[in-house]
């Protein structure tokens, strides 16, 4: 299958890429692993679901359903759903994508644009590995892709504006939200500067606290979930004050009884896929895809769009999935509207101060570090304890990535290292006083997705 421009993702950066690449006259295949486009932001339901009002838990669903419309419509654009792009391989003049799901085969393409998304952050503390422990971003998916509740008794809790969004979807939905917990205070808040309250994303802010109000759901900064307790799902959480770098306030513990728990602390962009092609990525462990102001990575004709570049809300993936897609096509020999495309990036370069001033306002500290006791799981995947990693560096004298993966088999498993690749760079980080230099080595992986044997 050939097209000019294959864009992996049919989110909210995705989608417009997609649009903006087939307008500007070039044929284009987008492929998700969903069956149907909206990414993690429109997650819509399965198709044979019944509802009155599809876009009932969605902010921005007109545009949405435009732009899924114009996939459908635009003869130039051909989506593959419920298809995942395993392995990206690249010659001069062309990029091969190979995939498994509904379409196993290969996909090639003069361009490729990358909006892959992010996916949640989670710390590991003692208990995370219960059932009834989720990801804010998995709760969503359950209530916005399945009209399921994650639970009848939940905390929500972590840091960054998802705790707000996802509490608010989950009230919607007819969830009891007992509490919303963020570990960093209303200093940090203050500290970001009045960027973070642009006003847009103020008026949404502010909705997300009408529906916490109505249903007199606590939000309480500068408080963390330590522990997680139960016997063979999760009964009980302990809560805690913590100070500005997240260490726990003595005398502060409390307990509440819970049938569900759902956390994140901010995002990891997904950039497998952009680090096996050789895309430069920012440096530190969390890392993004490195692009310029049209989207451009640093390997020639692979663009990247929105999460995968740094997070920074549905909006502004969007317009990054516009640029992108001009640009893209552009790369492949088509017209683009110029002055389009130069007022998107003003637009987007706009709307990135925001971004960066919410990062601020939500660091991770390492104080997380000592809610940690010695057979706390950090790598679930390969259930490594902290005991194990601690004693890789302290008496293996492990100091960068490459050892203490060998040594502990941390990120060596099914998610490989998606989920723990972070937390152990930071691991290692206190425990030698350095971010280790091959801090990104855990986030490339050239099989970007499990694949069977009989694939290869
Ligand atoms: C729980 C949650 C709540 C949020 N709430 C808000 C909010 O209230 N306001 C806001 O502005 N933003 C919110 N966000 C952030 C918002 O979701 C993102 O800004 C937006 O979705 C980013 O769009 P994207 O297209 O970059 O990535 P995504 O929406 O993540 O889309 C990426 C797509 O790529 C596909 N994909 C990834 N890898 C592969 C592969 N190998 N093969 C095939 N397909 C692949 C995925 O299936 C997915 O559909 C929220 C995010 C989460 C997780």
């Amino acid at each position: 299958m050939d097209a000019d421009v294959v864009v992996i993702g049919a989110g909210p950066a995705g989608v417009p890429a997609a649009v903006a690449a087939a307008r500007a006259g070039a044929t284009v295949i987008v492929i998700d692993a969903a069956d149907r486009p909206g990414g993690q932001y429109h997650r819509q339901l399965p198709h044979d679901f019944e509802v009155e009002d599809a876009g009932a838990l969605h902010h921005g669903w007109r545009d949405a359903t435009a732009g899924f419309d114009e996939l459908v419509a635009n003869d130039r654009i051909r989506h593959i759903a419920g298809t995942r792009v395993w392995l990206a391989e690249r010659s001069p003049d062309r990029v091969t994508l190979h995939t498994t799901g509904a379409h196993r085969g290969t996909v090639r393409a003069q361009a490729l644009i990358l909006a892959t998304g992010a996916a949640e952050r989670v710390l590991p503390f003692p208990g995370w590995d219960l059932p009834g422990v989720l990801t804010v971003g998995a709760a969503q998916a359950l209530v916005k892709g399945q009209g399921v509740r994650p639970g009848h008794r939940v905390v929500v809790a972590g840091t960054g504006p998802l705790l707000l969004a996802s509490a608010s979807t989950l009230v919607r939905a007819g969830t009891q939200v007992l509490e919303v917990l963020d570990a960093n205070g209303p200093g940090t808040w203050r500290a970001a500067g009045p960027r973070v309250l642009a006003p847009g994303k103020a008026v949404e802010a502010a909705g997300y606290l009408r529906d916490l109000a109505r249903s007199r759901t606590p939000y309480r900064p500068a408080q963390a979930i330590i522990a997680a307790t139960g016997d063979g799902r999760v009964e009980s959480v302990t809560i805690a004050a913590v100070d500005r770098d997240w260490h726990v306030v003595d005398g502060t513990q409390r307990h509440l009884d819970v049938d569900a728990v759902c956390v994140a602390y901010g995002f990891s962009p997904n950039v497998g896929i952009a680090a096996a092609l050789g895309c430069d990525l920012t440096p530190g462990g969390g890392p993004a895809v490195v692009v310029d102001r049209l989207q451009r990575t640093t390997v020639p004709r692979v663009f990247a769009a929105g999460e995968i570049t740094g997070v920074a809300g549905a909006d502004v993936a969007a317009l990054e999935g516009a640029v992108a897609g001009a640009a893209a096509a552009d790369a492949c020999g088509h017209d683009v509207d110029r002055a389009l495309v130069r007022r998107q990036v003003r637009r987007r370069e706009k709307a990135q101060r925001f971004a960066a001033a919410l990062q601020r306002a939500t660091p991770i500290r390492h104080g997380w570090q000592s809610w940690l006791t010695d057979d706390t799981v950090v790598c679930r995947c390969e259930e490594v304890e902290l005991a194990t990693v601690r004693s890789a560096i302290a008496e293996a004298g492990a100091r960068d990535v490459r050892s203490l993966k060998m040594t502990t088999r941390c990120g060596m498993g099914w998610c490989q290292a998606a989920i723990c690749g972070p937390n152990v760079v930071d691991l290692l980080t206190v425990a030698t006083g350095a971010i280790p230099d091959d801090a990104n080595r855990l986030a490339a992986r050239s099989i970007a997705e499990p694949v069977a044997l009989s694939e290869l």
